[in-house]
């Protein structure tokens, strides 16, 4: 009986240890009273290694997936500023540079015919000349 009171007062007390034992270590549940126990213990907690490696490896998945997303935004977003550009240079073609190019024709086939003409005019004179 004696001993069975001892017992249960112990437990009590050990519970009120436990619930002291705030600072809790991630990798193994142990707890601490204080911040310098937990760091303490961490530096040489066995959980710690594997699941570091763990940490590590979800940490850097994520960094590529968060790097991925963003790259696949900016490719988006650049796409849409090409398409934009393409659109602006498309409207400039048909509003200056293929107008422009039919206006150098039509003046380059007056030129050609003028000239035509010149030459025919000249060929005439020298005909005229020799007889
Ligand atoms: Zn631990």
């Amino acid at each position: 009986m004696i001993k069975n009171d001892n017992n249960l007062s112990f437990k009590k007390y050990n519970n009120s240890i436990i619930m002291e034992k705030k600072y809790i270590c991630e990798w193994c549940n142990k707890g601490y009273k204080h911040p310098s126990g937990l760091s303490r213990h961490k530096k040489k907690c066995k959980g710690s290694k594997e699941d570091l490696k763990d940490y590590i490896n979800i940490e850097i998945k994520k960094i590529c997936e968060e790097e991925f997303i963003r790259k696949t935004f900016e490719t988006i977003r650049e796409n849409e500023i090409l398409k934009i550009e393409i659109d602006r240079m498309k409207e400039y073609n048909e509003d200056v540079v293929l107008p422009g190019i039919e206006a150098f024709k039509r003046s380059s086939a007056d030129k050609i015919s003028e000239l035509m003409e010149e030459i025919s005019r000249l060929k005439a004179k020298i005909k005229a000349y020799e007889t």
